[in-house]
């Protein structure tokens, strides 16, 4: 009997085939297999028995790289075959949903690379099929050689061979090369000058140790690169990058020099080692690492090195060196030459190579808590993302997401496909870089959609770019969800609940129903529809945008709130850090409600308290009070302020009062999380309903570690990101519910 089966899931480039055709030889069956758009596919004849065997085989020793979602097998008409055979791909017009994600190097590959026998030995983009480049390299599906950047380079004889042989590691590893075919590192300074020859790796090892910044080219972009020894190094890097204290990421060879620089539990030793290799945020050690790193901030954000490129690096310049995105605050992370020579001021030397970045992909970074692990950032090794819907549609949905951390997401059938982190869209270029996310989307899916979802702030890029596809197609239906409401649908999403919830959505500021700038939000919600039950109480935004980066002015709204013009004689931290004539401006704007919207903002409570206190007065990277406070907290305070809740209403200002009051900031920063607890405890005890948080400010390490102790049932974007990178998702499922 003839059989065909059908195989979707992530199981193009994995190996699949190989797997299949040793599987099936060792079986005594004949046929083929080939990759179609879909999955692969396996055409064999076979008894029933033996059918049940071969399947059973395949879901119990699967690929490592592969993920099977669905195996479906029919009998066919009868067909002959002497032999079963790896059949060459066929283009079908149905493409596979999905693309793999970059891998970090294998231990196969890391053994080669280091064995001076091996004809790889030192070669910097060794790869084979569990591990390599993916996404960053894929124009279009199926996933093969010729799609792909790697479409460049011609494959020697003993390339060639490997790529050809069933029963080798490297069988249709599509990335594959060595010293004679594939990608070639080259360094130069920063007049394009040739630094080596053959002896690159060598000499970065010597540029980094006499303290120079190194522009390296790595899977999905740029990185700059210094010593993170040493203090001169990292505070030059500071000034060119114009980047005043914002953390850098750190990357170590390997488990053990991490351990020297940070505190690894098992869930993070674990998350390190995989091969995401995502930047995982540590708990530093008193170490040799430079203060400029991630100054006043007890954590560190640490990776292992993840292409063999980093490994050499590494191997030969011992210490931990910095690795962060290459671009400019607010830009996209450059990927090509031409982009990297824009940053030639800060740079000294740049190690590039010639295998084309085709789509951008920053570092994933991640967090643990409770041994739940927790997303800041969603890219490299974890994107593209997919998620399952419980129905089927037979739009073509587009959603937009946010503004801030923007990603964006497609839904095709009965799935969510949703991209990496693309960033802030602040500039021109960063906003042109969103678009080509969403163009390469719609290319490799062969997708224009039906429906477009975005914000309703009506200054989103993200909401105006919307607004112009309708004008190109007015077809297009165009549908715009709450920013809050999304956030919470994001959370409920992912952990697949659609019941009625308490949904708490804490965040910077989005634009809410009634105008005003939410961010404090409780909603009664399912997937259908929201109510708004309660929230902090408004209070202005001196100077709207420019509030959100100067906490004093949070704090000094709450004080006129509080005090009204006496505010003017009064002299703390908050009117301190002011001149008399900005105070006098600043009142006579709160007075009259000019330029001072009204928002109910969570985060801007943090910027507040922290103004308040004086630990930061004005930020210079989003999310910096938060930061700092949670390096405050002593677990020893229990007590908290007072606060009142009427009618869903908490008026903060009631605990700015307290906060004034208090002679040590350690009490004050302490009491001050434990009330936002209590407060979100409150409100869960009245409704008593399943308790949803989302939003930004839930990535707080320490709000999130007692809010789990406080309440252990209360559903978290675990596995995901909580922050704007989730909106996407989240207007994905309110369409689709
Ligand atoms: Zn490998
Ligand atoms: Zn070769
Ligand atoms: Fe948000």
């Amino acid at each position: 009997m003839t059989y065909s089966i059908e195989i979707r899931g992530v199981v193009q480039g994995v190996g699949f085939r190989p797997f299949i055709y040793n599987l099936a030889v060792s079986l005594n069956l004949v046929g083929y297999v080939s990759n179609d758009g879909f999955g692969v596919f396996i055409v064999v004849n076979s008894s029933k028995e033996k059918l049940d065997k071969l399947i059973k085989k395949i879901k119990d020793n699967k690929p490592p790289l592969s993920k099977i979602e669905s195996i479906k097998s029919t009998q066919i008409q009868e067909q002959r075959f002497s032999e079963f055979k790896i059949k060459k791909s066929e283009t079908h017009t149905k493409l596979s949903l999905e693309i793999p994600s970059d891998v970090g190097m294998c231990k196969e590959c890391q053994d080669e690379l280091e064995d001076k026998n091996n004809r790889r030995f030192g070669y910097p983009f060794i790869t084979c099929v569990n591990c390599g480049p993916r996404f960053s390299i894929i124009k279009n599906l199926p996933y093969d050689r010729k799609y792909t950047s790697m479409a460049n380079f011609i494959m020697c004889n003993k390339c060639q061979k490997e790529y050809e042989n069933p029963s080798d590691r490297r069988y249709h590893a599509q990335p594959i090369g060595c010293f004679e075919c594939g990608p070639k590192l080259s360094l130069f300074d920063s007049n394009s000058n040739i630094l080596a020859c053959g002896n690159e790796v060598d000499k970065v090892a010597e540029l980094l140790a006499c303290g120079n910044i190194l522009a390296i080219k790595g899977i999905g972009g740029y990185h700059l690169v210094c010593d993170a020894t040493n203090d001169k190094a990292v505070k030059l890097l500071r000034d060119r990058k114009q980047r005043v204290s914002k953390p850098f990421a750190v990357m170590v060879k390997d488990i053990d020099d991490a351990k020297n620089i940070a505190t690894i539990g098992i869930v993070e030793e674990e998350l390190l080692n995989s091969n995401k290799r995502p930047i995982v945020l540590l708990k530093k050690n008193d170490n040799s690492l430079s203060d400029f790193i991630a100054p006043n901030i007890n954590q560190v954000g640490v990776f292992l090195a993840y292409t063999p490129l980093h490994h050499l690096i590494l191997e030969k310049f011992k210490n931990p060196i910095v690795a962060t995105s290459a671009n400019i605050s607010g830009e996209p992370l450059c990927t090509t030459k031409e982009e990297i020579m824009k940053l030639s001021h800060i740079w000294d030397y740049c190690l590039d190579n010639d295998r084309d970045i085709i789509n951008s992909c920053d570092d994933s970074v991640v967090f643990v808590e409770n041994d739940k692990t927790f997303m800041l950032r969603n890219a490299r090794g974890y994107a593209p993302t997919y998620f399952k819907l419980d129905k089927k549609t037979d739009k073509k949905i587009l959603c937009l997401g946010a503004n801030q951390k923007s990603t964006v997401a497609i839904v095709i059938e009965d799935k969510v496909i949703l991209s990496p982190y693309i960033g802030d869209l602040v500039t021109l270029s960063s906003v042109e870089h969103f678009k080509s996310h969403i163009e390469t989307l719609k290319r490799i899916y062969n997708f224009e959609p039906d429906i477009v979802v975005c914000d309703k702030h009506p200054n989103y890029e993200s909401t105006k770019y919307a607004k112009e596809l309708k004008v190109q197609n007015k077809n297009i239906e165009l549908i715009q969800v709450q920013h809050h409401y999304a956030h919470i649908l994001a959370t409920m999403g992912i952990n697949n609940i659609k019941s009625k919830v308490l949904g708490v959505s804490f965040d910077g500021t989005g634009y809410g129903d009634d105008g005003n700038l939410w961010g404090g939000e409780f909603f009664i919600c399912d997937t259908n529809s929201y109510e708004r039950v309660g929230h902090f109480k408004e209070f202005r935004l001196l100077g709207a945008e420019k509030a959100i980066k100067e906490p004093r002015r949070v704090a000094l709204s709450f004080l006129f709130e509080i005090y009204g013009e006496e505010v003017l004689k009064l002299k703390n931290n908050v009117t301190d850090s002011f001149s008399e004539q900005e105070l006098n401006t600043l009142y006579i704007a709160w007075k009259k409600e000019l330029n001072s919207p009204l928002s109910s903002s969570a985060g801007r409570l943090f910027d507040c308290v922290s103004s308040l206190l004086n630990v930061i007065q004005v930020c210079s990277y989003e999310g910096e009070s938060g930061l700092l406070l949670e390096s405050l907290y002593d677990v020893n305070v229990k007590n908290y302020y007072e606060f009142d809740i009427e009618n869903g209403i908490i008026d903060f200002s009631k605990i700015v009062t307290q906060i004034l009051n208090e002679k040590e900031n350690k009490i004050a920063v302490s009491k001050f999380f434990n009330t936002l607890v209590e407060i979100i405890y409150g409100m869960w005890k009245i409704y008593n309903l399943p308790i949803v948080l989302s939003g930004g400010v839930f990535q707080n390490r320490v709000l999130l570690r007692l809010i789990m102790k406080r309440i252990p049932y209360a559903i978290l974007a675990k596995d995901f990101v909580s922050n704007d990178s989730a909106i996407a998702y989240g207007q994905a499922v309110s369409i689709i519910n």
